[in-house]
């Protein structure tokens, strides 16, 4: 049984606009290997496109932002499309959202409900 208090229903991001891409400003950590096919996909020599596209964090790897008006996109977030760029070769932590560890703590729920709406809580069994 999932150990999460949600469901997801990923119809919703269709008309949603990225909203998990876009807002305040964030880390999208990415492994070597993911960077690679990232690089790859977009036919990009790797040195270049760590150069252009991502920063370290740490001893971590993330993609860089860009600003829309107030608020904060990933660089691959399509602003025109509304959708990812590099949707087939995202990152791990795109392709898990909302299934974030942060999101087991049920503090942390009404803002993830708040901000994607395939999210929905799940019913509590009666007892
Ligand atoms: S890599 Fe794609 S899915 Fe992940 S944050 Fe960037 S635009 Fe969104």
């Amino acid at each position: 049984m999932s150990p999460f208090s949600f469901c997801f229903d990923s119809k919703a991001c269709k008309d949603c606009g990225g909203k998990c891409c876009t807002g305040e400003s964030g880390y999208i950590f990415a492994s070597i290997s993911e960077l690679e096919k990232i690089a790859l996909f977009l036919q990009i020599p790797f040195n270049d496109f760590l150069l252009r596209y991502v920063k370290k964090v740490g001893y971590r790897f993330s993609l860089i932002e860009k600003k829309i008006n107030h608020e904060y996109a990933c660089i691959f977030f399509d602003t025109e499309h509304q959708c990812c760029s590099i949707y087939e070769v995202r990152p791990k932590q795109c392709r898990d959202f909302p299934f974030w560890e942060i999101y087991l703590d049920e503090k942390n729920l009404p803002q993830l409900l708040k901000e994607c709406k395939g999210v929905k809580r799940k019913e509590k069994p009666l007892e």
